[in-house]
């Protein structure tokens, strides 16, 4: 964990969706990494250990289903929240979602001011956690 707390990983291949949620996110306070696919947010993750991880579901290379669960099996990253961003408001994606380890879910289009909600609330409880 970051001597903040307030880092984000953003793994999310769509550049406006990149901008408006690091923008967001950033006005809240947080450092915002990007990455632009899943191997490069597997990397970043291993590499920079954030605080949270926002995982955009549809993206290259390794989608965010493989991803998250590879982080998730990997001692030194499975403590690390991960919300998924996924397109569809299926009930079959918040089944998955849980099913791969994710620790929250939002449904895309999601608002700006929601994906900062859901990180607070995130961040929130894993201080509480906290000794
Ligand atoms: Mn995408």
């Amino acid at each position: 964990m970051s001597e903040s707390g307030k880092t984000v990983l953003l793994v999310e291949d769509n550049e406006d969706n990149r901008i408006v949620y690091s923008t967001i996110l950033k006005h809240f306070g947080y450092d915002v990494t990007e990455a632009l696919n899943g191997e490069e947010g597997i990397a970043k993750a291993r590499a920079e250990k954030p605080d949270l991880i926002l995982m955009d579901i549809s993206i290259p290379i390794i989608d965010g289903w493989e991803a998250t669960q590879v982080l998730k099996h990997d001692p030194a990253t499975k403590s690390i929240p991960i919300i998924a961003l996924t397109a569809h408001a299926l009930a079959s994606d918040r089944e998955k979602a849980m099913e791969v380890g994710c620790d929250g879910y939002l449904a895309k289009p999601c608002e700006p001011r929601a994906v900062a909600a859901a990180v607070q609330k995130s961040r929130g409880r894993s201080d509480a956690r906290a000794p």
